[in-house]
């Protein structure tokens, strides 16, 4: 192993809203702290699903964006200083004789850690791609699997492809922003919560289906219009459009971790009271973690990272008293 790779107490695997706390708890109890994410920014699953949508059910925060809610998430957990890896998908542990561990990515990397937590949510999070012929060629300009600023969509002709949840919630919040909202779906009947699908049938959402998406036409990344037929490959039409929302669904894959050895249940890892796998070292957290009564909440990931970093901590140092420490009295927090 190259001598100059560093030495972390705690090393999270995954930059979501769980992992972010655990590493500001971690950074409380004075861990050398690193967070390895996959995706290009921090947040997990909210900035990625749903940065625009009011979050009401966390202790203490009546209402709150995600997009908010990951900001001060964001800086909260940078209070210490954690070493925050981007874009990097771990996908390999390795025990050393002394107990410390190696995680390599995908890509190569190597990391050394004394203990790991993951904080993976379900594993990493890849929208379904829209299969036709230059596709690519408009991604991130005009073509988008995800809204982030529902303003940018203002004055726009915007198709959305899709039938599910977050399709007719995109249609019916961008009706009254953009100038006109198409959605295009290839089945007859809609997946979504019904009183969301009667809201849309009610506006001005023009609404096709059984549809599907044929052809893309524009230049230099911009496109000017979709071409769209009845999937019995009956009519055609031309729309005009300015930008396509493509809501295919997602995949999330939790990738070669599942294969690391540890207790899985229903998809999830199992751990114990102490968050601990059944790896000696390995911890988890979050969405990943399951035990009798789990909720997937961000709320309860909130206790299940202090308790992860703390048993951590007691097994690097064995005979250090595990004790709860409050923020109020925290002599580098007190300057705030
Ligand atoms: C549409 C929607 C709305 C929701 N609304 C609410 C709500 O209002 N209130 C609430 O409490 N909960 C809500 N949830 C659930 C909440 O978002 C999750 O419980 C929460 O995001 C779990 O956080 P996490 O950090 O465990 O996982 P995630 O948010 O999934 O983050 C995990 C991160 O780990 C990264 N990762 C995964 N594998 C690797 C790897 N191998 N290497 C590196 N990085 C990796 C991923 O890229 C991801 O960024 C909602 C979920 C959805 C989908």
């Amino acid at each position: 192993m190259d001598k100059n790779i560093e030495l972390y107490d705690i090393t999270i695997i995954g930059g979501g809203p769980i992992g972010l706390f655990t590493a500001f708890y971690s950074g409380m109890r004075e861990m050398k702290t690193k967070i390895i994410e996959f995706l290009p920014f921090l947040g997990g699953k909210v900035p990625y699903f749903y940065p625009e949508k009011i979050i009401r059910d966390v202790g203490g925060i009546p209402h709150i964006t995600g997009e908010k809610f990951t900001e001060d998430l964001i800086k909260q957990a940078k209070t210490f200083n954690p070493t925050i890896v981007l874009e990097q998908r771990i996908t390999g542990l390795e025990k050393l004789p002394d107990g410390t561990f190696l995680l390599t990515s995908s890509g190569g990397d190597i990391h050394h850690t004394k203990t790991v937590i993951l904080a993976t949510g379900f594993g990493t999070l890849q929208s379904v791609k829209l299969n036709l012929e230059n596709a690519e060629v408009y991604e991130g300009k005009s073509l988008h699997y995800h809204i982030h600023k529902l303003n940018s969509y203002k004055g726009k002709h915007v198709i959305i492809s899709g039938g599910g949840n977050s399709a007719i919630d995109w249609a019916n919040e961008l009706e009254s922003i953009a100038d006109s909202v198409t959605l295009v779906y290839r089945k007859e009947d809609f997946k979504g919560i019904e009183s969301n699908i009667t809201k849309m049938k009610n506006s001005n959402v023009q609404i096709l289906n059984p549809y599907e998406l044929v052809k893309l036409n524009g230049a230099n990344k911009q496109l000017t219009s979709v071409v769209v037929q009845e999937t019995n490959g009956g009519k055609i039409k031309e729309l005009p459009a300015d930008n396509l929302i493509v809501s295919h669904g997602f995949v999330i894959d939790l990738g070669p971790i599942a294969d690391w050895g540890m207790q899985m249940r229903d998809g999830a890892i199992e751990v114990d009271h102490n968050m601990s796998t059944s790896i000696d070292g390995v911890f988890a957290v979050g969405d990943i973690a399951n035990y009798a009564s789990k909720l997937q909440l961000i709320a309860g990931g909130f206790n299940e990272g202090p308790i992860a970093v703390n048993n951590a901590k007691l097994h690097i140092t064995p005979d250090h008293e595990l004790k709860n420490i409050y923020s109020t009295n925290y002599e580098p927090l007190i300057k705030e």
